[in-house]
């Protein structure tokens, strides 16, 4: 029998009237699609991160596909990604016609492991996606020694002039959970080449739908010029946006490509300005408050092993609080699963390896050959982190998952 507690759900948005005004105030501006909020959320985002250049879309996946587009990758090119992560990450690999080539993670924090990239490295990569899994940075001094490393940079074979200008594998981070974490007294977003976030509503820090592609290439790459080829590409190659079109007389175009049609609305963007604004002054200290009472909790009993969220050069952005329990099997964790929603509580798994889904499975990857990432999907449960989960409800969560490991 369900219980008659309260429901806890797993992380609902955080919408208040403050996001209702600012939605409010768009809407009777009349200006709803790409247009002025757009373009200042877009400012914020690389004032926080500490870059200069941010391209805001209607999803991290278009963003991280229209980069891989920008890049030229296509049929015959190989892209390494890891096999524990949300299927965005190699689905937009497969749009592209080009191969996700997957590879095992860590067993300590999760992310992408540096010495099986390097294994899986040929002549055809052409880009590695790491993720920064649950908010926690994937080891970026290590993976940008990789790409730069001479013997690595031999096999590179360059099939565009973007690929050429880099003259290296380019590292595109999914960060869609890592908006504000830390690595080395950086912001994610500025850590390596190029980095894509999720503003999804389960996100951190949403605007509904919504990405945002952070651009820090080396010279002699032109971000200015780079970021007006994405705005154009994310808008049907159409060479004047609608807001530039809506000026007196102005209205001939040309469309100089076939691009797509992923560009953010004002809309989106007035709820991402209220999330920004407050977003490291209170989400991130109400996130890093819920879990630091699960870490308390759950580290004083032997059965369980807590995530790594914070280490000498880290600090996640406290996403997903992924729980271990030490010797059970994947159907003992989806009784427990069952057993604590019948407490009114939403439990969450982050995530099912990519060779377990049909999908990739039926393309020959094999489960078989990832066994740390089967290891922690197997024993993970993800659990409730959301801005208005009260201390009371924490302890509610803490208890239940007690009362049924
Ligand atoms: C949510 C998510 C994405 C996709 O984000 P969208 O904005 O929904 O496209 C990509 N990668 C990971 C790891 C995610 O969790």
């Amino acid at each position: 029998m369900p219980s008659s507690l309260s429901y806890i759900p797993f992380s609902p948005p955080r919408i208040d009237d403050k996001i209702i005004a600012e939605v409010t105030a768009t809407l009777q501006s009349r200006w709803i699609t790409t247009g002025p909020r757009v373009k200042e959320f877009e400012k914020r985002i690389a004032q926080y991160v500490g870059i200069e250049k941010v391209v805001c879309v209607n999803s991290a996946s278009a963003g991280l596909e229209l980069m891989l587009r920008w890049f030229g990758v296509q049929e015959g090119d190989e892209v390494i990604v890891p096999a524990y992560t949300y299927c965005a990450t190699a689905n937009v690999v497969v749009h592209c016609g080009a191969k996700p080539v997957m590879v095992d993670v860590n067993a300590d924090d999760f992310n992408i492991n540096i010495q099986n990239i390097e294994k899986a490295i040929t002549e055809k990569t052409k880009v590695i996606i790491p993720v920064d899994f649950a908010g926690l940075p994937c080891d970026y001094d290590e993976l940008n020694q990789l790409v730069y490393n001479e013997k690595i940079r031999c096999k590179f074979t360059p099939r565009t002039l973007e690929q050429e200008t880099l003259g290296r594998i380019l590292i595109l981070s999914d960060s869609a959970h890592s908006i504000g974490a830390i690595y080395n007294y950086k912001h994610t977003g500025a850590l390596t080449d190029v980095s894509v976030f999720s503003f999804h509503a389960v996100k951190n820090l949403t605007s509904a739908e919504g990405g945002a592609i952070c651009l820090n290439l080396p010279t002699p790459f032109n971000l200015e010029e780079i970021y007006k080829q994405l705005r154009t590409k994310s808008l049907h190659g159409q060479t004047k946006d609608a807001l530039s079109k809506t000026q007196i007389g102005n209205w001939r175009y040309d469309v100089c490509e076939a691009g797509y049609k992923c560009n953010m609305t004002d809309i989106l963007a007035a709820i991402g300005l209220v999330e920004l604004e407050r977003y490291e002054n209170d989400m991130l200290v109400k996130r890093k408050h819920i879990f630091d009472k699960y870490t308390e909790a759950f580290s004083k009993d032997e059965r369980f092993e807590v995530p790594v969220y914070e280490t000498d050069t880290k600090q996640s952005s406290y996403h997903v609080y992924p729980l271990r329990i030490k010797n059970i099997t994947e159907k003992e964790r989806d009784v427990i699963i069952q057993q604590v929603a019948m407490q009114n509580i939403s439990l969450n798994v982050h995530f099912i390896p990519l060779p377990m889904l049909s999908f990739y499975k039926n393309n020959g990857y094999d489960i078989q050959d990832f066994p740390v990432a089967y290891d922690n999907y197997a024993r993970e449960i993800s659990l409730p982190v959301y801005y208005d989960l009260t201390d009371e409800q924490v302890e509610r969560v803490i208890e239940a998952i007690y009362n049924f490991v």
